[in-house]
């Protein structure tokens, strides 16, 4: 098993972010990229306040802050990704843009590189398919907020070796996170739960069962949910949401996995969540106010 010393992140928006922040306080030497400058830019910024903030609440010291930071590095261009040990890729929960950045990566990274995928559906074994390494390849499922939540889920492709599952397990150990195993089915176990609950509580919303205030604090307050579900889909993305929604429904051909018409509408309508300032919630107030 090699030794990890620098990981890629392909993506720097939510979670891409969240992924370079943990791993460069682990001390690994961290670079980012996007095909958006504007997004390096925001998950810079991002990372400097969550990092600040753990700072405050005594989660980390200001050295290990200010250490963590210089780790970090950012490019638009994922040829900086050329001396890479490892690369996770975080970007937009689409099966043709995974594809396309897997093949990209396959041809500028060296033949030790491990790949990842921090899809939150795809099949992994259908990603490591388009690689030149299959073998080398897996999905490391992390959570959002990635330096609060404690679960990393791994998942192997058909291909993939056991010393690449090795490899993962010591990386996420070395982050502090605790694994769990999912098999290679559309998306794993975390979202093949929890993304249906969320849709079936748009229905809830869309057939006029309840307000979206109604729905949010029945599940809290009835369920004992930290968050309401839609809060939650707004936290996750919408877009993202419907994307667990589509492998779902197309991957195990149940229509009990069907989207529901309004959370297609709402990312129809650009309305995607916490990320753009408006979801279920509008969030450019003091507090947030539902949309419906
Ligand atoms: P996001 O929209 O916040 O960020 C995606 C980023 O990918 C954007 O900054 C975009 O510019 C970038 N991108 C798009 N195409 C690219 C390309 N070709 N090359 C480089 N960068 C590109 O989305 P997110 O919430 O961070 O989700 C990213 C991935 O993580 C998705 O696969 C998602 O399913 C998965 N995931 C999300 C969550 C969640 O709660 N949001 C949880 C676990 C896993």
């Amino acid at each position: 098993m090699a030794e990890l010393k620098t990981v890629g992140v392909i993506g720097a928006g939510q979670m891409g972010n969240g992924i370079a922040h943990v791993a460069a306080l682990a001390g690994y030497d961290v670079i980012m990229t996007d095909i958006s400058d504007d997004a390096l830019a925001k998950g810079v910024t991002t990372i400097e306040g969550n990092m600040h903030r753990q700072v405050l609440r005594h989660m980390i010291t200001d050295e290990a802050m200010k250490t963590g930071l210089k780790r970090i590095r950012t490019s638009s261009s994922i040829k900086a990704l050329e001396e890479t040990d490892l690369v996770i890729e975080a970007a937009t929960e689409k099966r043709e843009i995974k594809e396309q950045i897997f093949r990209s990566i396959c041809e500028i990274v060296p033949a030790h590189t491990y790949l990842a995928t921090n899809t939150s559906s795809i099949s992994v074994t259908r990603l490591a398919s388009v690689t030149d390494r299959p073998d080398k390849f897996i999905g490391m499922h992390f959570m959002n907020p990635v330096p609060l939540m404690k679960l990393m889920e791994v998942i192997r492709g058909l291909a993939t070796s056991q010393d690449t599952y090795e490899t993962a397990i010591t990386f996420a150990e070395r982050l502090d996170k605790t694994t769990t195993n999912a098999e290679d089915y559309p998306a794993f176990i975390v979202n093949r739960i929890l993304v249906p609950m969320i849709n079936e509580a748009v229905y809830t919303l869309y057939e006029g069962v309840g307000t979206v205030e109604s729905i949010d604090t029945a599940m809290r307050l009835g369920a004992n949910h930290p968050m309401g579900p839609l809060t939650l889909a707004d936290f996750i993305g919408l877009d993202t949401c419907l994307s667990i929604m589509q492998v779902l429904h197309d991957g195990l051909a149940d229509t009990k996995y069907r989207p529901c018409p309004l959370l297609v509408k709402y990312v129809e309508a650009g309305w995607v969540g916490k990320k753009v300032g408006k979801g279920f919630y509008d969030y450019s107030g003091e507090f947030p106010v539902p949309t419906r």
